[in-house]
């Protein structure tokens, strides 16, 4: 298939931190995919909180699922604009690699912790993982990743981490774009937590129908879905609602987009990147009605009373832990200890503090519980 001039194009990639014969099989975007795929930080996400805590429920979603979901959006949506879907997919499974266990919650609490120690942030610590953390290649740290899945990877990122990234972190200093398989994953982000999170609220009883119909972009596709199905039950009126709205959403974002790039036409991908905005995005009038439904979501879903006291006591447990291990790393797993003395004889407690924060950042949900019963819990003595 062709692909438009301003797509990614991994024989032209900005390349690799350390050099590596191209791979023979695959492009260098699809390797970068499989080693994302083959990470343990992937095999983690199975484990970590979208909203609703892992063992809440069997079907909620998690962040693997989210992520495959995301991949799936990104990749439907690069491909019909002819950019490089094997990159927009690459950049969807490994966006939240960086998340701490009990989703949003236990990314407020570690940075809480971290606060004089230079924050913590999921996103740049999707980075991490994927630059320093995976560590099983023996010619180097991390995966090894294309820059251009690197740069859809970071999405946001202050000045002060930007001018420590180098490279990576340099278009945040210019206020420049990335690429345009990048901006597609990061709206097909929103996109699928948008939606799932209305399904699992519904599913969880934490939302009601009618309530979801105050939202102007849900009530004209639970009308549409009803005069199309008279006689639908729950189930099937939720489902009928939800993909309307995902379909509205990604072909607005489809059409929008085109127009766009076709008046700009950017000839490469640095055109994309110099371009004064991003090229990937909904029309206003669906960007409006889109902002509607993320502030409902929130004032609803994310704020509810049965969501807030689990992740306050959530919150609690990261607190705990940092707490418990910052103090005295000896605690951590010996691998970890070897690297917090290490960091913090370059960095002081910062690169101590950083090693903690890397440890339960990693932690899947039932693990933090585990780790802050056997650090607490006194007839674990016995
Ligand atoms: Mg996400």
């Amino acid at each position: 298939m062709k692909l438009a001039p301003c797509a990614a194009d991994p024989a032209r990639s900005r390349g690799r931190r350390y050099d590596e014969p191209a791979p023979s099989l695959r492009s260098e975007f699809q390797r970068d995919r499989d080693r994302i795929v083959h990470s343990a930080a992937f095999r983690r996400l199975e484990y970590k909180t979208q909203v609703f805590v892992n063992h809440e429920g069997d079907l909620f979603r998690t962040r693997l699922t989210h992520s495959i979901e995301v991949a799936q959006i990104a990749r439907n949506v690069a491909r019909t604009l002819d950019l490089n879907e094997d990159l927009a997919e690459t950049i969807s499974l490994a966006h939240d690699l960086g998340h701490t266990p009990f989703g949003h919650a236990g990314q407020d609490a570690l940075d809480d912790c971290m606060k004089e120690y230079g924050g913590f942030e999921h996103n740049l610590q999707s980075l991490r993982v994927v630059d320093e953390l995976e560590d099983k290649y023996a010619n180097f740290r991390g995966l090894n990743l294309c820059f251009e899945t690197r740069e859809g990877i970071l999405k946001h990122c202050s000045p002060r981490n930007a001018k420590l990234l180098g490279e990576i972190g340099q278009r945040f200093l210019d206020h420049t774009q990335p690429g345009l398989e990048a901006q597609i994953a990061n709206v097909a982000d929103e996109i699928a937590y948008n939606n799932h999170d209305i399904d699992d609220g519904l599913r969880a009883g934490l939302l009601g129908i009618d309530q979801l119909r105050t939202v102007p972009l849900f009530a004209r596709h639970h009308d549409a879905a009803r005069a199309a199905h008279p006689g639908m039950n729950p189930k099937q009126e939720r489902h009928e609602t939800i993909r309307r709205i995902i379909t509205t959403l990604v072909s607005d974002l489809v059409e929008s987009s085109r127009e766009r790039i076709v008046s700009a036409a950017p000839t490469s991908i640095d055109d994309v990147r110099r371009h004064s905005g991003a090229l990937i995005g909904y029309s206003d009038g669906v960007r409006e009605e889109n902002r509607q439904m993320k502030r409902f979501l929130r004032d609803n879903l994310y704020m509810h009373h049965q969501v807030y006291r689990v992740m306050t006591k959530a919150r609690g447990v990261v607190r705990d832990l940092f707490a418990a291990l910052f103090p005295d790393p000896r605690l951590l797993p010996p691998e970890f200890f070897a690297e917090s003395q290490r960091l913090e004889q370059e960095h002081g407690p910062s690169g101590r503090a950083r090693v903690v924060a890397d440890y339960i950042a990693g932690m899947t949900d039932r693990y933090a519980l585990d780790e802050h019963e056997r650090l607490f819990d006194p007839r674990r003595l016995r």
